[in-house]
């Protein structure tokens, strides 16, 4: 069959299973569950799709919430579509909790494209890959994933997400996260201070050390911080004290540059206080993301199919960081972001936010979404040719 009628009826297959794909949001919608403890959303996933012959995976590579699934053929292309499945703490939802950052739509979309791919399967030589990758918002799965090496056998990678404005250059921050401990000498403060070393000093001048440094860093950087220990009474000189700090940068090399700098001010408030200094990295660290323009000239025509083609292609504006950057370090991705119609803006994380993460305009998009995906994956199945510049252009990028 040729390309155009594949893609034709890919959009057919996609409206039969409209309502199975909306249920798939729905359930994970009204089950909101935390980064890392979502039980019954991956399980739902899971049965979800080993109902259409999918060989699952689950719990994977030591995650209790992470799952593979697949169907096809080995030694062929291999396309792997990334669901996310947590929710977020603060809200009004069940247990205090919501899908403020969309989550539901997400798993929705990446599930039903691997669901109208497998329809297809007599039509292209591949593999389809569903995996489950728990707490984007907090730890970061993704990271502990591609260390375990998941992506090696896999060719290419998609995803969506909602936000703001339909994107697919999108840019993400490289971003560690490094705890400094300053270890003192308690004394009474008012009686006999000079007997104390104050912990709680080398954190101030830690601080004071990272402001200073904000003028002479590029203006990608962003570094926050907060006291996460600052001593225990007013009347004791502290022995303890932390600080947690998230450095970002436009990419990891300017990041190292930075970094260092950082853990210097730290290295520089121990000796000024005679504390002991030590630190670590509290989260997964993350990295920028790799765009790929190959990867990006077949989304904007697929999007554009499906009636989406006002796209932002500038990277300027505000940004964060994401574990799908690891990914694309070591796996060429497509990472996309779609607005939704309405006005004015509700961005994600927002309270307002959970009226729009499920609703029909959601759906509208989601279905959108899933096509595109479709369509792009069966473009680079049915041409290898295609798939070798893809991966040629990744590694031209990683080497930069
Ligand atoms: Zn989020
Ligand atoms: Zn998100």
């Amino acid at each position: 069959m040729e390309l155009r009628e594949l893609k034709n009826l890919s959009y057919k297959i996609e409206d039969e299973l409209r309502k199975e794909i909306e249920e798939v949001s729905d359930f994970i919608f009204n089950n909101p569950e935390l980064g890392g403890q979502e039980y019954i959303s991956s399980k739902y996933l899971v049965d979800k799709i080993s109902q259409y012959g999918f060989n699952v995976e689950y719990p994977y590579c030591n995650i209790d919430t992470a799952f593979r699934a697949e169907i096809g053929d080995n030694e062929e292309t291999s396309i792997a579509f990334l669901a996310e499945y947590d929710a977020l703490p603060g809200y009004d939802g069940p247990n205090g909790l919501g899908h403020a950052c969309g989550h539901n739509w997400i798993a929705a979309g990446t599930l039903g494209a691997c669901l109208v791919l497998s329809k297809l399967k007599k039509y292209f030589k591949g593999k389809i890959v569903l995996i489950g990758t728990p707490a984007e918002e907090t730890i970061g799965y993704k990271c502990n994933l591609v260390k375990a090496g998941v992506f090696n056998d896999i060719d290419i990678v998609f995803q969506m997400h909602i936000e703001a404005f339909n994107n697919i250059n999108c840019k993400a921050l490289a971003m560690d996260s490094i705890e400094f401990s300053f270890k003192g000498v308690a004394a009474h403060a008012a009686s006999h201070p000079h007997m104390g070393v104050n912990a709680l000093d080398a954190v101030q001048l830690t601080f004071a050390g990272i402001n200073a440094l904000r003028q002479h860093v590029t203006s990608d950087v962003r570094i926050h911080g907060i006291v996460s220990n600052g001593g225990e009474a007013p009347n004791i000189v502290p022995d303890r004290a932390s600080c947690k700090f998230y450095v970002r940068a436009e990419d990891r090399k300017n990041l190292e540059v930075v970094k260092e700098k950082v853990i210097n001010c730290a290295k520089g408030a121990e000796l000024m206080t005679g504390s002991q200094l030590t630190y670590r990295y509290f989260e997964n660290s993350f990295d920028n993301i790799i765009n790929n323009s190959i990867l990006q000239d077949i989304m904007r025509k697929n999007l554009a199919n499906v009636g989406i083609s006002e796209l932002l292609e500038s990277q300027d504006g505000p940004t964060g960081s994401t574990d799908i950057g690891n990914v694309s370090q070591v796996c060429p991705t497509m990472y996309t972001e779609l607005a939704l119609d309405i006005c004015p803006i509700v961005r994600v994380h927002e309270k307002e936010f959970l009226n729009y993460a499920n609703s029909l305009e959601a759906y509208d998009k989601l279905h959108k979404s899933v096509k595109a995906m479709v369509t792009s994956a069966l473009e680079i199945y049915l041409d290898k040719k295609l798939l070798k510049e893809i991966k040629k252009e990744h590694i031209k990028n990683i080497s930069l």
